[in-house]
């Protein structure tokens, strides 16, 4: 079953990502950890890729879609998770056609749902564990009283740097211009659920499993 997670970033697709990859062994495929795990692969294509991203250029949407195409071709029984591409309506056209090739199908996209006010609130409360990256956040699930993650047991917390509010309305606004397009033209291809991405993540995580087993 491959599925794409939809919706503004800090709505919490990459917090439900990971539970599904440890409940359901699907496969979560990140562009930005696609890019890293790329650019230290030595691979011919790993090599074009850190030859952009050191000149800060972006990469293309060719480029990731080579990257995707080379995780279809390898293991995958639990299928994929989409977390953050496509971002744009041609990306979107790009995965459909990929995927058509390659003899697999897209099975639900998930629109996660957030109030704009209350994801302000809750990004800029957002913190991950330096050592295994597990997601914390003040008000939802704030870092154990130890002082150690609940995953791995590191003591190393960061922010992240963007998570201010003046950046986060600027990525909601890139989110709006060239992502929520792709809402309606999921709806248009009948693989669209929408479920309310605000509530405690078990709350969110069972909205999605309903949709996975329906
Ligand atoms: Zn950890």
């Amino acid at each position: 079953m491959n599925i794409i997670l939809l919706g503004p970033p800090g709505a919490g697709k990459g917090t439900q990502a990971r539970k599904l990859v440890a409940e359901r062994g699907m496969v979560q495929l990140s562009t930005g950890d696609m890019l890293r795990e790329a650019k230290s692969s030595g691979t011919a294509m790993g090599n074009k890729v850190a030859a952009i991203m050191d000149a800060g250029q972006l990469v293309t949407d060719d480029i990731v879609i080579g990257l995707i195409e080379e995780k279809l071709e390898g293991d995958h029984a639990g299928g994929f998770i989409f977390d953050g591409f496509p971002r744009t309506l041609p990306q979107a056209d790009a995965l459909g056609a990929l995927l058509e090739k390659h003899g697999t199908t897209l099975d639900a996209v998930i629109e996660m749902r957030v109030d704009d006010d209350a994801l302000v609130a809750r990004i800029t409360a957002r913190s991950t564990c330096g050592d295994c990256g597990e997601v914390y956040n003040d008000q939802t699930k704030p870092i154990p009283s130890d002082g150690k993650c609940s995953n791995c047991g590191g003591t190393e917390f960061k922010r992240r740097a963007d998570d201010n509010e003046e950046s986060l309305r600027t990525r909601l606004m890139e989110y709006y211009k060239k992502t929520s397009p792709l809402i309606g033209y999921y709806y248009a291809k009948g693989d669209l659920s929408s479920i309310d991405g605000l509530g405690e993540i078990d709350v969110v995580a069972k909205a999605i499993s309903g949709v996975l087993d329906s």
